[in-house]
């Protein structure tokens, strides 16, 4: 009953969430928990609770300084008492109340953490700490999308804090992060909460384009339409310039759109910030730097302009619509040209290791680009949830109902030809070469040689790459990635469907293709 009159006596809640008593309770007992739940699901009432049953205090780690601020002065206003050292501060009294247990929840930066004085923790202990919250708990890995160097510190907290809960919060995390979560913070015997991905009243759809003006109106008469059935839209570009050209773009059509990126000043991206959450705005253009700490229910619409990074980032970016539990639409629209960003992205990889996880992550957003099956299995299976149904009835692959279509005939050219062409070729030229060019680099290989040469005139190179797409997602051809340069060639299923198409018995290779 505690629990519930304290949930009620400071948050005005009057039931707790999925999860969040359970976790309260373990971290009462004294027990590592790693919280993995999606965005807006209640994570920090997790560690916001205890403090107020227990007269302890909570310690924090949270990797921006904005958002602890934000946080703090939230919680004031509850009547909890909050405060946050980082190590820019010049002030000691806070640091000082702090060390004598003045304040129910203390948020730290990692550096802040790791580098107060080891008296700091032993006066904090005695008088009580109830749990170590390390909120944003995917910074720790390598293998996340967020790798902070300053979070593979805190294991040395864990020596000095070796009798407290740690609590590790996240809303992604694949297997592998999870395991590098409790490994870091040397959770002993962890109680594990993972809800569920599935966020019901998200509508994913994605749309392949070409870049230039033609796409820029059809978002333009796409964005005008939701502006003006209320809500708000964000715009996530991947580069700065693409933020200023959409931005442009959609004040001339006379949407009122507001933009956000890392190159404008504090206060500009401040002022910006506060514009989008007072509705002066109905859309924000931004690069991915408009992220952590944006907590407005009523976002209608995330628009992805461009190929995300990961996967991981596009849950997370494409999560912050709908909090409220209203219907909310996620568009991701990508060319075929953002797939080469692959070195750009490369360049914050500081170690072989996270070059390569950095790489699969940006795969594995290629792939979901490309697949014509149920984006939402899609997205819940790639962090390792099983959705039963293959049909969500809420996304473009599951309302979209595409007719199959026997493409055998074509599969097998399109697959022939990448294998007589060597499959060390990205998708182009064995398209090329189908469709009977003489460029130089056909004729140099003698490509034009070929039994396949022309065979494929009838369709068109994007039909052909659509094609070429489809046959990647269900496995046929395979796609590498060496350094930047992608290559297909024909997988052991591929090969098989090859080697089984004679023409008195070919099985039907049935296919939806849309373009
Ligand atoms: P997360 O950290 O998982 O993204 P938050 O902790 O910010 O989510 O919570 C999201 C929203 O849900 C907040 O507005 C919070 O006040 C609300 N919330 C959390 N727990 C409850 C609850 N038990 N009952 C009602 N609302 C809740
Ligand atoms: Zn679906």
């Amino acid at each position: 009953m505690k629990m519930e009159s304290t949930l009620k006596e400071y948050f005005g809640f009057s039931t707790f969430r999925p999860y969040q008593k359970e976790i309260i309770e373990k971290i009462l007992e004294g027990r590592d928990c790693l919280v993995v739940m999606a965005t807006g699901s209640g994570k920090s009432l997790c560690y916001q609770v205890p403090p107020l049953i227990s007269n302890k205090t909570a310690i924090v780690i949270s990797p921006l300084i904005s958002l602890m601020q934000d946080q703090v002065m939230a919680l004031k206003q509850r009547g909890i008492k909050a405060e946050h050292l980082s190590t820019a501060q010049t002030n000691t009294n806070a640091q000082k109340n702090a060390e004598s247990g003045q304040y129910d929840i203390l948020y730290m930066t990692p550096e802040k953490a790791c580098f107060v004085p080891n008296s700091f923790w032993s006066r904090l202990l005695a008088t009580g700490i109830c749990l170590v919250a390390v909120d944003e708990a995917h910074c720790i890995s390598e293998w996340g999308h967020d790798f902070r160097v300053e979070y593979k510190q805190l294991y040395k907290l864990r020596d000095v804090l070796q009798n407290v809960p740690f609590v590790g919060l996240t809303a992604t995390a694949t297997e592998k992060v999870r395991k590098d979560i409790t490994d870091s913070l040397k959770m002993k015997d962890p109680h594990i909460a993972i809800g569920s991905f599935d966020r019901k009243n998200l509508y994913y759809g994605v749309k392949s384009i070409n870049r230039g003006p033609l796409f820029v109106n059809e978002l333009v008469a796409q964005i005008s339409k939701y502006a003006t059935n209320g809500g708000s839209t964000i715009v996530y570009c991947t580069t700065v310039k693409d933020v200023q050209e959409i931005t442009a773009s959609l004040c001339g059509a006379g949407i009122k759109a507001g933009m956000y990126h890392g190159q404008m000043a504090n206060k500009a991206r401040e002022q910006s910030h506060r514009s989008f959450i007072r509705d002066e705005v109905d859309v924000m253009v931004a690069t991915i730097a408009f992220g952590m700490g944006i907590d407005k229910p009523d976002i209608r619409h995330v628009i992805h302009y461009g190929c995300p990074k990961s996967l991981e980032s596009y849950y997370q970016e494409s999560g912050r619509c709908g909090r409220d539990g209203v219907a909310s639409d996620c568009w991701l629209y990508f060319s075929r040209a953002d797939f080469g960003k692959a070195e750009f992205y490369c360049g914050e990889a500081s170690s072989a290791t996270q070059k390569k996880a950095i790489m699969d992550s940006f795969m594995a957003a290629q792939r979901y680009c490309m697949q014509t099956t149920c984006r939402r299995k899609i997205l819940l299976e790639y962090f390792g949830e099983t959705f039963a149904s293959s049909n969500c009835g809420n996304c473009d692959n599951c309302t979209n109902a595409k007719e199959e279509s026997d493409m055998s005939r074509e599969a097998f050219l399109l697959m022939g030809c990448i294998q007589a062409c060597g499959g060390y070729w990205g998708l182009n030229l064995p398209i090329d070469v189908l469709r009977g060019s003489r460029a130089k680099k056909i004729t140099e290989n003698q490509f034009d040689n070929l039994p396949f040469h022309g065979l494929g005139k009838d369709f068109s190179v994007n039909w052909w790459k659509s094609l070429g797409f489809q046959l990647i997602s269900f496995g046929y051809l395979v796609e590498t990635v060496k350094d930047t340069y992608r290559t297909v060639s024909v997988g052991p299923e591929g090969a098989k469907f090859l080697r089984s198409c004679r023409p008195d018995h070919q099985p039907p290779l049935l296919l939806p293709i849309t373009s």
